[in-house]
């Protein structure tokens, strides 16, 4: 019997996984990508022998028995990987050089915030209390929400028993809270550590993962990841079709029948996933045709992840003084560094140490990032010259502020490399730079993702992260899923997995 058909457009982590579960449910599956490898934003590069990662910090589900595990074993990533758990979340440094430890460990954090200020004891264990209460919290994250049935629906009422958790932390912000310790110590850096405007529900639940041990490195980073689940696609029967640029998706009748590739051929099937930017599929591919006033709206006044300025440097030592962790290092700088016409008062910087498989031994990759403005380096990339120009005054000013701290680290530099929103925008297609899509915001909560349908098209799916807000590795493996669980529901079939 001829098996049915699904093209999927774009070969990142979502349109792998969709992939992988379409074989499963024996459904023939190409992916076209416009890269020549695959991974989109969850990539790595090597330079001088260094690897520097741009994806790969910490990963929900690395914890077997946690939600999100079950993918990573479906997807053949779980079974041969080696996790890294850290014990420090970050470290941020004062004017005056005084660290200010975040632990991974919510006892650890506890013991340490009350030898700084044991007048605090009050707020501290409400701190660290809400921190394990948000490492004990589950998601629902088996099946979509568009086929839930009403004993689904039923079980969601568990969820209520949540709601004064996420009441109470998502409406105090970090600075409201921060402003409660008497020690101003504590007060100042809780606040810049996490971003003042923040809701303390992100930092809580980022640090209730950590405490759970339920959100690891992967060693190799996102090389080591994604080879995992490319290979576990190919061996299903997969096909993918690298440097392979979608112009537009093929409609008749109001319902997707294929795409066409910049090089003009044409390629049908009997469902499309657009797995790759939301508004080159909607806008472009598709011209706009198929909307409704949410996505214009949200299109229209787009609410991103900011984009980014990414330096990787290579250097030959250990750098025993700058702790492996996992957001890194922060401390003020003497002189600013300017960064699209915006001064950076203070750098971040994050070493590799933990990861044999980034550097030689002995020596260190090292990860500066900045956020930035998308329109500045769209305007400057019209001029290379200046582009390149302004990418080596930034590496040179990010050297200069490292040799404040690390004296000495100029001449250990071997290698440096600069990558700019317009990098990101060139190699995955991501609108503004955007490596994550969406931020929540009030039209979308953690728990309700955008319609992965559009309205009036048949025969035709978003996927990953411009229909997951918030973005996020184990969200594109479940967002791939989930398409797949829809396209089972609609083919009238019973959705099945299987563990390599
Ligand atoms: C610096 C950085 C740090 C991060 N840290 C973490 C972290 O610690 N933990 C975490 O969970 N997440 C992290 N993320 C986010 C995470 O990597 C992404 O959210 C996730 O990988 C997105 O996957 P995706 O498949 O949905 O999208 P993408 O990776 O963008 O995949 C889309 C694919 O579509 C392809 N494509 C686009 N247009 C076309 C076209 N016209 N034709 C064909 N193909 C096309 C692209 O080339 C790309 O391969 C980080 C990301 C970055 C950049």
């Amino acid at each position: 019997m001829n098996k049915k058909s699904i093209i999927i457009i774009g070969g990142g982590l979502t349109g792998l996984s969709a992939g992988c579960y379409g074989l499963m449910n024996g459904y023939r599956t190409s992916i076209f990508e416009l890269h020549s490898i695959a991974g989109g934003v969850c990539t790595a590069w090597k330079r001088k022998g260094y690897t520097i990662d741009g994806a790969v910090n910490w990963v929900m589900g690395t914890r077997p028995g946690t939600e999100f595990y079950r993918f990573w074993e479906e997807l053949g990533a779980a079974p041969g990987w080696k996790i890294h758990n850290h014990d420090l979340y970050l470290v941020n440094e004062s004017r005056d050089g005084k660290p200010f430890f975040v632990y991974c460990d919510a006892d650890r954090f506890e013991e340490y915030l009350l030898e700084v200020s044991a007048e605090d004891e009050g707020v501290i264990k409400e701190l660290t209390g809400a921190i394990r209460k948000a490492s004990t919290l589950s998601m629902p994250v088996d099946k979509p929400q568009e086929n839930y049935s009403m004993l689904d629906k039923v079980k969601m009422i568990k969820m209520i028993t949540q709601v004064g958790f996420f009441k109470k932390w998502g409406n105090t912000s970090i600075g409201d809270f921060a402003a409660r310790f008497k020690n101003s110590f504590l007060r100042e850096m809780l606040s810049e550590s996490f971003g003042p405007e923040n809701p303390m529900i992100m930092a809580l639940f980022v640090l209730g993962f950590q405490h759970s041990k339920s959100a690891g490195y992967i060693i190799g980073g996102a090389l080591s990841l994604v080879g995992s689940i490319e290979k576990r696609y190919l061996d299903l029967g997969g096909e993918i079709n690298y440097n392979s640029r979608v112009v537009k998706i093929l409609v008749e009748n109001d319902r997707a029948v294929g795409i066409r590739l910049a090089d003009g051929s044409e390629h049908r099937a009997d469902w499309v996933i657009s797995a790759a930017d939301g508004r080159t599929t909607i806008f472009d591919m598709l011209d706009g045709v198929y909307l409704d006033e949410k996505v214009k709206r949200k299109y229209n006044n787009p609410n991103l992840f900011e984009p980014l300025v990414y330096v990787g440097l290579g250097v030959a030592c250990q750098l025993e003084d700058l702790p492996a962790s996992i957001g890194g290092l922060s401390y003020p700088l003497s002189k600013p560094i300017v960064i699209a016409g915006e001064e950076k008062k203070s750098i971040n910087v994050r070493s590799y140490c933990f990861d044999p498989t980034m550097a030689e031994q002995g020596k260190n990759t090292l990860v500066v990032q900045f956020t930035t403005n998308y329109d500045y380096w769209h305007k400057l990339k019209q001029e290379p010259e200046q582009y390149r120009a302004e990418k080596t005054a930034i590496v040179q000013a990010v050297i200069a502020g490292l040799e404040e701290r690390f004296p000495g680290i100029t001449g250990q530099v071997e290698m440096t490399d600069l990558a700019t929103p317009i990098t990101w925008e060139r190699y995955t297609g991501n609108w503004r730079g955007s490596y994550e899509g969406w931020m929540f915001d009030s039209d979308f909560s953690p728990l309700s993702s955008m319609r992965k349908t559009l309205p009036g098209l048949k025969n035709f799916y978003m996927a990953g992260q411009w229909v997951n807000p918030g973005g996020g590795i184990p969200t594109a493996v479940m967002s791939g899923n989930h398409t797949i669980q829809m396209i089972c529901r609609e083919d009238h079939k019973s959705f099945t997995s299987s563990k390599p």
